[in-house]
């Protein structure tokens, strides 16, 4: 590997040079399962047709002018989004944490223009995950990730994921509390899942106290969890929603997306993106959205999610019993495997194993597989991670 290369990733000792629906293959022509997606963000598999048909058409018409003349495809991406999650205004940005950066702005301007609030303090939880420019560090809920950073941006304040009292009580003791933002389901954290309460909670409270519920749905988002925004599990529309990770099916492209009273905080000089939106990353994001609306693929992430689920319990029922796998949870494609025992060389046995997983939060084996995996990839999927774990 190049000394030229700043040493921010520990990397895995292959390189993919080629891909192709859920397969990639390394320089020496050696095809491997992804069960990884890159971290949720290519749903349709590697090089879709579709996709690449559309990025190649844009970049031979027109990739980029500026966010200083109309887009029409921007204008098309954001209609569709709205439609898709009932809300009304899509600010694009280039990826997940300026995403953020721009829910975190609306709050705090928010605050100040319609609350009145000269310190406007957002709620957050911890073993959260938000990024990792300087404010979604902040108020990203893992130490491991602020440290040697400090100071940090100010106006977060942390409390247990899952814990409605712990929202509460902070909200009845600070007068500059202005959202609350939270992950449908914390990814990085461990794939953990709140009660199907929760969101629904924070909504109502937030509607009583006025509140901006921020949806952090980088992760989650377009189709992962067997819904178009894992959100609508829970019947809830959020007043501010992020999307990044599975919007582009691999090209950069992200989007903060307001309803109601947070569509109008941002106007003219307040904020921008030079990128953010341009038309080729828009030509990619909307034939992404309409191939899984074509395929109806949310529909898929659903029901193969039910199919792992059942392999896994299957597969693993003499290990649950002895307590060796604690857990397997997750929603729809997003799947955590929790073991009693850390795990992190799981990661390395599968690639030699010829397949792709993540392990997160040390212990809890992460699978985000493609929407487009089959039955019978699934179940080869299911077979080496079982063994994989039965080998430990
Ligand atoms: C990946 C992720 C981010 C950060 O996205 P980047 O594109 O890496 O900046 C933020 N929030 C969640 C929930 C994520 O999973």
């Amino acid at each position: 590997m190049s000394d030229h290369i700043m040493n921010t990733y520990g990397r895995l000792p292959v390189s993919f040079v080629k891909g192709e629906g859920c397969y990639l293959y390394d320089e020496q022509g050696q095809r491997y399962l992804d069960a990884l997606t890159g971290i949720a963000v290519c749903g349709l598999g590697h090089s879709h047709p579709a996709v690449a048909q559309a990025i190649s058409e844009q970049a031979s018409t027109l990739m980029h002018t500026s966010n200083l003349y109309g887009i029409p495809n921007q204008e098309e991406l954001a209609d569709k989004l709205c439609e898709l999650s009932a809300m009304d205004r899509v600010f694009f940005s280039n990826s997940g944490a300026e995403a953020n950066e721009a829910a975190i702005k609306i709050a705090r301007r928010f605050g100040h223009t319609v609350k009145n609030i000269d310190l406007p303090t957002i709620i957050v939880a911890n073993k959260s995950f938000h990024g990792r420019t300087l404010s979604t560090l902040s108020a990203t809920g893992n130490p491991k990730v602020q440290a040697g950073f400090e100071p940090l941006v100010p106006g977060f304040i942390h409390v247990d994921f899952n814990d409605m009292g712990a929202i509460k009580q902070v909200a009845d003791h600070n007068d500059n509390i202005v959202a609350v933002m939270v992950e449908p389901i914390q990814g990085e954290g461990g794939l953990i899942t709140p009660a199907n309460s929760y969101l629904k909670e924070i909504r109502a409270f937030c509607d009583e106290k006025g509140f901006l519920m921020i949806l952090d749905e980088i992760q989650t988002g377009v189709c992962r969890t067997g819904k178009w925004f894992a959100g609508q599990h829970s019947d809830i529309v959020p007043d501010v929603m992020t999307l990044a990770k599975g919007l582009g099916n691999g090209f950069p492209i992200g989007a903060c997306i307001a309803k109601g009273p947070a569509t109008e905080i941002l106007v003219p000089g307040t904020h921008g993106s030079t990128f953010g939106g341009n038309p080729l990353a828009c030509a990619a994001a909307l034939a992404t959205i309409n191939t899984m609306q074509e395929q109806n693929l949310e529909q898929r992430a659903a029901e193969l999610g039910d199919y792992f689920q059942q392999g896994f319990k299957q597969s693993l029922a003499d290990l649950i019993k002895q307590g060796f796998v604690k857990d397997i949870r997750g929603k729809g494609l997003m799947i955590g495997i929790e073991l009693a025992q850390t795990c992190t060389e799981l990661v390395k046995k599968a690639l030699d194993k010829k397949l792709l997983i993540n392990v997160t939060a040390d212990n809890v084996i992460r699978l985000l597989p493609a929407l487009i995996t089959s039955d019978t990839q699934a179940d080869e999927i299911i077979a080496i991670v079982s063994e994989l774990i039965a080998d430990l």
